[in-house]
């Protein structure tokens, strides 16, 4: 399996390591939104969300909760956005599911989405649909 993901874990590609543990590693992201952004992976190989155990969405997690931190303190961001693109659709390339841990900073230039207002009835019925689909 052709995963550059897969080879940063094997150590083929170098990366600049933040943290690892048995089962998560987390590095610098080659092209940052700003300084600090880090990778969160799964050591193992999985696709995307749909494809991720519990347990190891679990160890994923706890991970984020421990990096986040530093890597406020260390880059002075006072705030991060946590990313997850799942799927080509949503702006996945690298097809080894990842988390992003993008630091921000005041005035960074950065917009979020922006939503607009649902037309009527329009709510109601998306609800439905994604209700029945549970
Ligand atoms: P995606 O769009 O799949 O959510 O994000 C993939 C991310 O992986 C991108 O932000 C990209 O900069 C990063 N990336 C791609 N190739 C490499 C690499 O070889 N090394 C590192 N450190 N990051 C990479
Ligand atoms: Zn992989």
């Amino acid at each position: 399996m052709d995963c550059i993901f897969c080879k940063i874990v094997g150590g083929e590609i170098p990366s600049y390591k933040v943290y690892e543990d048995d089962n998560v590693l987390a590095f610098l992201d080659i092209t940052p939104v700003n300084p600090g952004h880090t990778l969160v992976i799964p050591k193992k190989h999985y696709e995307n969300l749909f494809d991720l155990p519990e347990e190891e969405a679990k160890k994923l997690i706890v991970a984020i909760k421990k990096i986040a931190p530093a890597v406020l303190a260390g880059t002075g961001a006072k705030g991060f956005n946590l990313g997850l693109n799942n799927g080509g659709t949503a702006g996945q390339i690298v097809n080894h599911i990842h988390f992003h841990i993008m630091p921000r900073f005041e005035n960074d230039d950065y917009e979020l989405w922006h939503g607009q207002a649902y037309m009527d009835g329009q709510a109601a019925e998306v609800l439905e649909k994604i209700k029945n689909n549970l």
